[in-house]
């Protein structure tokens, strides 16, 4: 009989967690406050005392292992350390139940490994906030934990037996996993070995692969196949938008064809989408679906793992056959699946879900990451944080009595730190600092506590300001313990409001997720980022912090030159100043484009501004050709609708922006697109911010101008462009408006397959 393992936190979660689910005595200290609160109490203990002890044991065929915080032999006392914030008396019953439960694993493997009769085990509270132990202290006799042991370990042994016999039919299914079409297609063959080749070395690989060659199917093919070998537990599919998780799933569907194949895929919904009672809060006295969740969750866990895909639909159809909620069961399932399909924060962002489970097991998971050009941007969003002092202050006047101390205290620190920002730099609206202020930053951790203490009170959701100030608070205290100053960027603006006094507005920038993404990729055993556009690929190594072993591969397209015409529009500047001056020229290139040949064109600009100006003018010249054009913030509905209007074989402009929704992960095959017109190098605006990060980027990287302007904006003019061709068939035009298309280092950048006129 194989064996199992499993975590002690893992085995006391499954065996000893019951009642509800309720997340008042949550958030939890960060991970950050988490590691600095245990270093805080282990450091107050004498020179004898052990930290971080491995411990492991088997019952029957399960083996069990983890590290217990900290071992004082003197004494004969062992520690569990649990950090929080807020007051301890509004911890639920249930949370310290499962505490002792993994204390007395510990307790037993701890007795076992030392040959101890006894042992003192004590749960040591620590608030990160006042910096306070309050221990809970029980001495055990050696023979009773043992008997505690076993019990949970023979409870767990059934499900364990069950995941040892799903896991070995899932190994000989995918081992004999065969492609699910007659042949692959042109250059998706050349993907699927470079991804199974970084598989199998655990090198991490850059592939930049056109469209249309079937990238999700030929990454996840061979990452499958490589997961025997391997010894892969999971495979993640990560995507920066919801199309491309959509995309996976239907590859796991072809794989798996007819739905008898052991293999358990899940996708992670986002809480606001699959939350069944948005005007509640997630605890039982609120939520009927929270109300004795844990006591549901195990018929739940055992019917979600029957059905081979768990999308959101069925993810929603089991739970609420069990009357729990769909969007905790989802994030039950990430543990018992093997193909995990979710956006990029469940693996990246600063407290992701699928990263804090994967060390803690000890999985070893191959991470894909779809679409990967979009990863620098949503790191940079994911690590960075904002606080208005404006909307704070509104809030201020609001809050109830119990929150007033404290809304006072990051008042008093928060206009404390304007005057020495104003007596430092007196003659700029915008400035730049050096590090986050600690006083600030303090008050502002007090804040959270309160609130959460406030909030632990309220028996419904409160959607409200203060809600979102709590967590813009706790977020920009996360970042501010990642800030260093190479990588982050701490500035001030001021803001004037229409009424009333101006206040500022502290932002903590991430400029290169290089630091805080590395670790990801090293806990991942294979990595694979994979899109379209991934040129220059050191631009992405280096701002995603891949390392120097990381392989490279540029498939090549499967589409022929006398596809596409490009077409370089040279005697037009799209440049700031030359704007207005080439809204005359740009419609009338538009109009001939269209009378030389009739049908749909997408016509992109890099804002909206300039591409209501274009279609002014054009309206005025071509009354009688059909336009439409993309409005700021459109719902589905109204995307859909210009989307639509791009009918097989129809005729007219659709105006949209660079960047936009519709500029990359669009597919209009055949005659309903045969066009396309691209107004400037898509290069990110010219402001202060974005010249801080020129020049932090050119101390880093040496190509301050390149790696701020040039490459992002390149980027977004080869997606928008790559709309024209989507299938061998396909023909059509790309005119790229700008003379500066022309110069060598800029065509560069351009597809290789692109024969430019
Ligand atoms: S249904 Fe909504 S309110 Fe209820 S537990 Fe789930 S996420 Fe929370």
């Amino acid at each position: 009989m194989s064996r199992y393992t499993v975590a002690v936190r893992a085995l006391a979660e499954f065996t000893a967690k019951s009642g509800d689910l309720d997340l008042r005595f949550t958030p939890s200290p960060t991970a950050q406050e988490g590691i600095a609160g245990h270093t805080t109490v282990t450091g107050r203990r004498g020179e004898s005392y052990q930290r971080e002890v491995p411990l492991a044991g088997d019952y029957r065929h399960l083996h069990v292992r983890g590290r217990a915080d900290g071992y004082d032999p003197r004494r004969n006392r062992l520690e569990e350390i649990k950090t929080f914030r807020g007051d301890l008396e509004r911890q639920p019953a249930n949370h310290r139940v499962l505490h002792w439960a993994q204390l007395k694993i510990y307790g037993a493997l701890l007795c076992r490994e030392r040959g101890l009769d006894q042992v003192e085990l004590a749960l040591v509270y620590f608030d990160v906030v006042k910096q306070k132990e309050t221990p809970l202290r029980e001495v055990h006799e050696a023979e009773s934990l043992n008997r505690f042991f076993d019990e949970h370990c023979e409870r767990f042994l059934q499900w364990a037996d069950r995941e040892l016999a799903h896991r070995q039919a899932r190994d000989q299914a995918l081992t004999a996993l065969a492609f699910p079409h007659a042949r692959f297609r042109s250059g998706q063959r050349e993907l699927a070995e470079s991804v199974y080749q970084s598989a199998c070395t655990g090198r991490p690989l850059l592939a930049q692969a056109p469209t249309g060659i079937g990238k999700t199917l030929g990454t996840l093919f061979p990452l499958l196949k490589a997961a025997p070998g391997r010894a892969l537990d999971k495979v993640f599919f990560l995507s920066a938008k919801t199309p491309g998780r959509k995309l996976a799933l239907d590859a796991v569907r072809t794989l798996t064809g007819d739905g008898t194949m052991p293999l358990r895929t899940v996708e992670m919904i986002a809480r606001e989408k699959s939350c069944e009672h948005p005007d509640k809060a997630c605890h039982g006295e609120s939520c009927p679906l929270a109300a004795g969740f844990y006591d549901r969750l195990p018929a739940a866990r055992q019917a979600a793992v029957e059905s081979p895909i768990l999308d959101r639909r069925q993810l929603r159809e089991v739970a609420l056959r069990h009357h729990i909620c769909p969007y905790y069961l989802s994030q039950e399932m990430a543990r018992w699946s093997d193909v995990v399909v979710g956006d990029y924060n469940y693996y990246f962002d600063l407290s992701a879900l699928l990263h804090g489970l994967t060390t803690e097991n000890q999985w070893r998971v191959a991470v894909l990451a779809d679409e990967a050009h979009n990863l620098v941007d949503r790191a940079r969003g994911m690590y960075s944080a904002e606080l208005d002092q404006i909307a704070f202050r509104r809030l201020k006047k609001q809050v109830p009595k119990s929150l007033k101390g404290a809304f006072e205290r990051i008042h008093r620190h928060w206009n404390a730190l304007n005057k020495e920002i104003e007596e430092a730099q007196p003659d700029t609206d915008y400035r730049v600092h050096d590090d986050p202020p600690q006083g600030f930053l303090f008050a502002l951790q007090q804040g959270v506590a309160a609130i959460t203490d406030y909030l632990a009170e309220q028996p419904e959701a409160l959607d409200s300001d203060l809600i979102r100030f709590y967590f813009d608070a706790l977020h920009f205290n996360r970042v501010a313990e990642r800030f260093d100053s190479d990588a982050f960027l701490f500035d001030s603006h001021w803001r004037a409001p229409s009424r009333g006094r101006p206040g500022s507005c502290l932002c903590l920038r991430n400029v290169v997720p290089a630091a805080l993404l590395a670790p990801r990729f090293e806990t991942a055993s294979a990595a694979v980022l994979f899109s379209a556009t991934l040129s220059p690929p050191r631009y992405y190594a280096d701002l995603l912090g891949l390392p120097d072993t990381t392989a490279w591969v540029d498939v090549p397209s499967p589409f022929r030159a006398e596809q596409l015409q490009v077409r370089i529009g040279h005697r037009i500047s799209t440049r700031y100043r030359d704007r207005r001056a080439s809204l005359a020229p740009i419609a009338a290139l538009i109009g001939d484009q269209f009378q030389q040949r009739r049908g749909n064109y997408l016509a992109f600009f890099s804002s909206y501004e300039y591409l209501e100006g274009v279609l002014s003018v054009f309206r005025r010249a071509h009354p009688d050709v059909p336009v439409w054009s993309q409005q700021r913030r459109m719902d589905e509905e109204a995307r859909q609708a210009f989307l639509d209007r791009f009918e097989e074989g129809g005729e007219g402009i659709g105006f949209a922006v660079l960047g936009g929704a519709f500029a990359e992960g669009i597919d209009l095959p055949g005659r309903r697109l045969i066009g396309a017109f691209v107004a400037t190098l898509g290069l990110p605006q010219i402001n202060p911010v974005n010249e801080q990060f020129k020049t932090r980027l050119a101390a880093l990287f040496g190509d301050g101008y390149d790696y701020t302007y040039l490459y992002p904006g390149l980027r977004k003019v080869v997606q928008a462009a790559g709309r024209v061709i989507r299938t061998g068939d396909d023909e059509g035009v790309v005119h790229l408006i700008d003379d500066r298309f022309a110069l060598p280092r800029v065509r560069a950048l351009l597809p290789r397959w692109w024969r430019c006129g």
